[in-house]
């Protein structure tokens, strides 16, 4: 079963309302577009690695969507982590097609584009492993359970080479997985964990997992100024909504929105950051007066500290599901 289910990475949710906050033809666009795709298509081997794994659909397997923990000054990240009370496995999934030649010395993709050199899955997965070890340590929980790293080939035109036979005991292609699966389950018969270690194990895992947020100046080299700020139209780019009688109206094509502001301040927390005033939402939003703020303020609900004038509010507790429910509700 699903403990945590695969979000849509958090680097398309941020590209994707950045975009339309930038001037048309912004240099950075084709960069942000690009990136998309590049996450995307990683997020769509890792769903097809999922459905590999439906018939593991019960309480025995808690499956992780991905997972983002800490590790001394820094995170790791697995793509699949699946806890069980024999063993834990460590999913690391490719999306890469063509020959994929893991020799020792170096690992290689032969396509249509040429070949390339890229970091050895094996060795990154290999490493998630000794990772989560030292997580378990950390949190005193038993170190004993196997842990099984796996690297999963998601895209059907990929060709395993090597002449490595300890290869093939860590890297399979997506529609082996449930044999590949099924056999690791015979080899570790015997139960180390309990029920209840299982779900201590899940439960401090979720506690952990820390998505990583992008940042307009460190990830994509923009800076403040290159943002609009406001409501937005949906239809015309970057161009601000104008507020009158509890309206919001574009100047240009006049559709109308009676909240628009609900995006706008999504937008805030992700692109400035993770607070908010009233007269910071005013100046944002250009509007002048203080109670169409704080009506606005007091319809979304969000967490507050202070009191009066000096109350700030802070970005929603569902921050990452609201952001997700609003891409799809854009692509759709
Ligand atoms: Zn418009």
């Amino acid at each position: 079963m699903y403990i945590k289910p695969r979000p849509i990475p958090l680097n398309v949710l941020f590209c994707h309302a950045l975009i339309p906050r930038l001037s048309p033809n912004h240099p950075k666009i084709p960069q942000l577009e690009r990136e998309i795709s590049s996450y995307m298509s990683g997020y769509r081997g890792e769903k097809a690695t999922e459905f590999h794994l439906t018939f593991l659909d019960d309480k025995k397997h808690h499956i992780f969507g991905g997972l983002r923990l800490p590790h001394e000054q820094h995170y790791f990240q697995i793509d699949t982590p699946i806890l069980t009370r024999k063993y834990i496995l460590i999913l690391e999934t490719k999306n890469m097609g063509g020959e994929l030649d893991f020799s020792p010395e170096q690992f290689s993709q032969n396509s249509f584009y040429g070949k390339k050199g890229y970091k050895n899955p094996i060795v990154q997965v290999n490493r998630h492993k000794e990772q989560l070890q030292n997580w378990l340590e950390t949190h005193k929980l038993p170190v004993t359970i196997p842990l099984i790293p796996l690297v999963v080939l998601s895209n059907p035109s990929a060709i395993i080479k090597t002449d490595e036979p300890d290869v093939l005991q860590q890297v399979c292609k997506v529609e082996n997985l449930k044999n590949k699966l099924t056999n690791l389950t015979n080899l570790y018969a015997k139960d180390v964990l309990t029920d209840r270690m299982v779900k201590k194990i899940s439960m401090l895992l979720l506690e952990d997992d820390t998505p990583l947020f992008p940042d307009i100046e460190k990830t994509y080299g923009l800076s403040p100024q290159d943002i609009v700020p406001g409501a937005l139209c949906p239809k015309c780019p970057s161009t601000k909504l104008i507020r009158r009688d509890r309206i919001w109206i574009c100047p240009r094509c006049l559709t109308h929105s009676i909240d628009a502001h609900n995006d706008a301040i999504l937008d805030y927390f992700l692109f400035n950051k993770t607070t908010l005033t009233n007269k910071e939402l005013r100046d944002y939003l250009g509007i002048d007066c203080i109670k169409t703020a704080s009506r606005i303020l007091v319809s979304l609900n969000l967490p507050s500290t202070g009191q009066n004038k000096g109350r700030i509010y802070h970005r929603p507790l569902d921050f990452l599901e609201q952001l997700e429910a609003r891409y799809k509700r854009i692509k759709s």
